[in-house]
């Protein structure tokens, strides 16, 4: 433990002490259980291995300077849950259930949350999925919810650096009336190709346009896409997209730092207009992006010229971050201490 290089942490899986198991079964939801052991135990015909029964939630809690740990908004990472549990037809975690399992998953991993400063956080990732055997297609009626907790870096390397995107125009991550707004694993396998081909040509990310027309902009696959002009944020409005609560949080703070604020289909063609754009999620925070590639249509857009990421992006993750270690007061109510 005393080996974790708190400053360096990869955005990725370290082992922790307790993970927190639920079963629904028979109708009913069971108690939460405490287990030590990194595996699980799955019937070979569970729904979430064969159907795509599985959804996620990434949260995360942060050491404040005054030594409190504080989650950010969690509930609204349990309505989540509970629109992509009806999304694909699983039993819901019951909000109350699901605060129960992320409070005692954090208090029971104390110390693997990064301290203050190292701006390392601690993410929560809480897991539903069809544990219930089934080989026809239709629902479980098992279900089993995990969370377990991981310390982590930013998911971009390099913090607030800027990290180039491609645009990709032959995969498409979700249908118009499919699953993009439920946050699910089979969105995610979908967009594994576009992922993979943008790393292979050196970007950090792949930007997805709307299935539909390939006209707009939808969003980074892991992340909200938001551009800035005019004093202006403007981000994506999408039948696929998933609605980022970071997304929604810069939203508001935006209004309160008197940046105007649209919600509105993006023409990829806008991205010549923007004088910042950055990705937004839990995982990546806020990300500038330095350059967007459009190879198919031959064009480049560059953003952050000189290597720095925009005023107003470091406007908004500054009071973003603040508010979330606790440097900042919690005007909107956000934050919830660890007790
Ligand atoms: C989780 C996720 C995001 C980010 O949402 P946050 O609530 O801000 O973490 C954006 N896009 C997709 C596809 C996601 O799965």
């Amino acid at each position: 433990m005393g080996t974790l290089d708190w400053k360096n942490l990869p955005f990725g899986y370290i082992k922790t002490d307790f993970n927190i198991r639920c079963h629904y079964k028979d109708g009913k939801w069971g108690k939460p259980e405490v287990s030590q052991s990194e595996y699980i135990d799955i019937h070979i015909a569970a729904t979430g291995l064969h159907y795509g029964q599985e959804a996620f939630e990434g949260l995360k809690a942060y050491m404040g300077k005054d030594g409190k740990i504080r989650v950010f908004r969690w509930d609204e990472n349990a309505s989540r849950l509970i629109s992509s549990a009806n999304g694909i037809k699983m039993a819901p975690v019951p909000a109350e259930l699901f605060r129960e399992a992320i409070f005692q998953a954090i208090n029971l991993n104390k110390k693997f949350v990064p301290p203050f400063g190292s701006g390392a956080s601690l993410y929560v990732r809480p897991l539903l999925y069809g544990s219930g055997a089934e080989v026809g297609v239709k629902p479980a009626s098992e279900y089993t919810f995990i969370v377990f907790v991981t310390p982590v870096g930013p998911y971009f390397k390099g913090g607030v650096k800027p990290v180039n995107m491609m645009i990709c125009r032959d995969v498409d991550r979700a249908a118009p009336l499919g699953t993009g707004i439920y946050k699910v694993g089979g969105n995610y396998a979908a967009s594994l190709r576009a992922l993979v081909a943008a790393k292979e040509s050196g970007y950090g990310s792949a930007l997805f346009l709307d299935a539909r027309e390939k006209k707009y902009i939808d969003e980074c696959g892991p992340a909200n896409f938001y551009g800035i002009k005019n004093n202006t944020y403007i981000t994506p409005k999408s039948e696929s997209i998933l609605g980022s609560i970071t997304n929604k949080s810069l939203i508001q703070l935006a209004g309160s730092l008197g940046i105007k604020t649209e919600r509105r289909q993006v023409p990829v063609e806008e991205l010549a207009e923007f004088s910042e754009t950055g990705a937004c999620g839990t995982a990546a925070v806020i990300t500038p992006i330095g350059k967007i590639v459009d190879p198919e249509k031959n064009k480049i857009y560059e953003y952050c010229k000189d290597g720095k990421p925009g005023e107003l992006t470091m406007k908004l993750y500054n009071k973003l971050v603040g508010i979330q270690i606790g440097d900042m007061p919690d005007e909107f109510g956000w934050m919830t201490v660890v007790e």
